[in-house]
Formats: structure tokens, sequence, C-alpha cells
């Protein structure tokens, strides 16, 4: 099977509400495997690149300032299947249609700050990795006595 790495970002909204370590808990529960963590400070840029597909809707400067009212932390992870699972796991993009016991079903509260973003398909985890991990940064190892879904 083919090993997948996908992204996730958690937002300024879930830094403010210090949710940080309860969404890195919930992927670790699951027997995730994290192969890259850092904490960065979005640049316009950056939020252009990543929401190009929104630029034309009228909530795009709403967006662009939420993303950047605190650094966001960039999260890669891998595994069998893994851009799927996260987008499960994370739920869906409006909270009030996010089933609970998804990230954002838990924790989002409106459309806007709905506390993480990950990547939608297997192409766009590997662009939006690229964009938010210098090469390096995303690391390749073994776990002991877990099972990785990768080798499944
Ligand atoms: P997702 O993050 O679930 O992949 P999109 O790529 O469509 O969803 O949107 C990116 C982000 O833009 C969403 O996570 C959400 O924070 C924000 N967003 C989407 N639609 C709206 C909206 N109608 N009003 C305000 N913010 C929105």
């Amino acid at each position: 099977m083919q090993r997948e790495r996908t992204l996730v970002l958690i937002k300024p909204g879930a830094i403010q509400r210090e949710l940080i370590g309860e969404i890195i808990t919930r992927f670790e529960r699951k027997g995730i495997k994290i192969v890259g963590l850092k904490m960065l400070r979005m640049t316009e840029k950056l939020v252009n690149e990543h929401y190009a597909h929104l630029r034309e809707q009228p909530f795009f400067r709403d967006i662009k300032l939420s993303m950047m009212e605190t650094p966001v932390v960039a999260i890669a992870l891998e595994g069998y299947d893994i851009v799927r699972r996260v987008r499960t796991l994370s739920g869906a993009t409006n909270p009030r249609e996010a089933a609970p016991g998804t990230i954002r079903g838990d924790y989002s509260i409106s459309i806007r700050n709905n506390v993480v973003h990950a990547s939608g398909t297997i192409e766009e985890a590997l662009e939006e990795l690229q964009r938010f991990f210098e090469e390096g940064e995303v690391f390749s190892y073994q776990r002991i006595n877990v099972m990785d879904f990768a080798d499944e």
C-alpha cells in the first residue's frame, strides 16, 4: 500500500483557546504517526497561496486576518489512507454539520473559526506539505510496538 502523508494546521482560533495539546492528542490516541511538527506565523503570501481557491469569496479578508492572528501549528501525519482518515477525524467545514466525536464537531464554534485545516486530497497534501515544511523537517522513523497503518 502507498504510504501517504497529509498536513493539518491548528488554526489561530484554536491556539487562542489552548487546544493545541487536545488536538495533537486526538491523532496520537488514534495511533496516527506524527512525522513533522512546527509553529509558524502565516504571512499574507502564504495565506493567499493556501486559500487561493477562496480568493473571490466575500469572507476571504476575514479568513486572512484570522489565519494571521497568532502563529499556527503545522503537523505532518503519515500512514495508510491518511488523507481521507484525517479529514474524517477533522469533521465537516461547517460546525453545524460536523459530527460529534470529530475535532470540529467537538470544538468548532463557527465556520470561520473551525479549529483545524486538513488537506483534502493526496495531491493537495503533497503541495501543502511542501508549502509548510522545509526539506529535512519531515521525518521517517520506525515506531516500536505500534502498528503503522501504512504497513497494513
Ligand atoms: P475546508 O477547510 O473544510 O477544506 P474550504 O477549503 O472550503 O474548507 O474552506 C477553507 C476555510 O475557509 C474553512 O475551513 C473555513 O474556515 C473558511 N470558510 C469556508 N466557508 C466559509 C464561509 N462561508 N464563511 C466564513 N468562512 C468560511
